[in-house]
């Protein structure tokens, strides 16, 4: 696929996962190889306590990978979109502090990112925040120590958290793109909960066929994030590559070096996500007394936004950079590279306007 020749990022189908991947390997692993860290460890532990839940397996092995590295960009695992163009961080921006300005413009309001990654989308959505007369204090849940570091860089006077539930009790203006989709999920076949074993040569799934996914990690965080927004008011959105209506299927994917993998091999090396099933988030937000938006398409929601305006006005002020410029807007928006695969929901409080670009 042209597309992932380029650049993938986590967002093929698949189709293309089978073909990079090869066909699904459920036995042990013949090669010889050196054992990562985490491998090691994750290789006593199954020895000493039986098979792991997939579940406890892409959280020990996300948990090692963010807390090592910085995955992003070309020297990394893989790309995001804010990564690819300021317009997708002053775009987010622009829609919260729109959305901030309709709710009564409330004074003590905090800007808040659920995994910031480098920081870029926070620069870039606070600098049209500002514009807009929003200078929100700026808040950030982050577990890597090698990421707080560069949002440090990115962001000055930041103040961080290790979870949602540390954040201040004052109405939010949030966003999290990519962020759901490195919770962990849980696979279930025919009803019984899949695990990690070890074999011969490496780690093996304990069962394979239809596979079901469910992810408490995800609705828990969008609980907390949701129940926080309906006491203090405020407004979230959430971006992710996933599906707007639960449906079985296996989705979870590995990234390693801008290419697929196979999800066992190499833990904590390599980039694990599955893909975001936002009727599970948007059932989590409304029991927890916030409203959720319909889900859109990443590519119309920045089109609603007026990213052609701003595509058109950069290239104006920037005349040697305008097909790049292009380029960056069709990535964002194109539905063949990220605009139908990823999507867009907003979560508000109850008194709070919905966001503009989701009907
Ligand atoms: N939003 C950024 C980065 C996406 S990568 C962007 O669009 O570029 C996922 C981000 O979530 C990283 O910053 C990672 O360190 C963070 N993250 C992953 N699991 C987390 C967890 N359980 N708690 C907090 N942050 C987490």
């Amino acid at each position: 696929m042209a597309v992932a020749a380029a650049d993938p990022w986590r967002s093929l189908s698949d189709g293309d996962r089978e073909q990079a991947q090869g066909p699904r390997r459920t036995d042990g692993r013949d090669c010889k190889r050196l054992l990562t860290p985490l491998e090691r460890a994750l290789r006593e532990r199954i020895r000493s306590d039986g098979p792991i839940t997939l579940e406890a397996y892409m959280e020990a092995c996300n948990a090692y990978y963010y807390a090592t590295r910085d995955p992003l960009g070309a020297s990394g695992d893989f790309t995001t979109a804010p990564e690819i163009s300021q317009m997708f961080g002053e775009l987010v921006g622009a829609c919260l502090a729109d959305c901030w300005t309709r709710a009564g413009r409330p004074g003590k309001a905090i800007y808040a990112e659920l995994g910031p990654g480098r920081g870029t989308l926070a620069a870039d959505a606070l600098r049209t925040m500002r514009m807009a007369g929003l200078e929100p204090p700026v808040h950030l849940v982050e577990t890597s120590p090698v990421l707080r570091e560069a949002q440090a860089q990115a962001v000055p006077g930041a103040i961080w958290h290790d979870s949602i539930d540390d954040l201040p009790q004052a109405p939010l203006t949030v966003v999290a793109n990519e962020f759901f989709d490195a919770l962990p999920v849980r696979q279930f076949v025919d009803g019984v909960e899949r695990r990690v074993s070890v074999a011969a040569g490496g780690l093996a799934f304990d069962r394979d066929g239809q596979v079901v996914e469910q992810s408490p990690a995800r609705a828990e965080a969008a609980a907390a994030l949701s129940g926080s927004i309906a006491t203090n008011g405020g407004v979230a959105l959430v971006i992710d590559y996933g599906h707007a209506k639960s449906a079985p299927g296996e989705t979870l994917q590995a990234l390693h070096g801008h290419k697929f993998a196979a999800v066992l091999d190499r833990p904590g090396e390599q980039d694990l996500t599955a893909h975001v099933d936002f009727e599970a988030l948007a059932e989590a937000a409304r029991s927890a007394g916030a409203k959720a938006s319909p889900v859109v398409t990443q590519g119309l929601w920045l089109e609603r936004l007026g990213i052609a305006a701003r595509a058109a006005s950069l290239a104006r002020r920037h005349p040697d950079r305008t097909e790049e410029i292009a380029a960056s807007h069709r990535r964002l928006c194109d539905p063949q590279e990220m605009g139908s695969l990823f999507k867009v929901m907003a979560i508000h409080a109850p008194e709070w306007p919905r966001p503009e670009g989701f009907e």
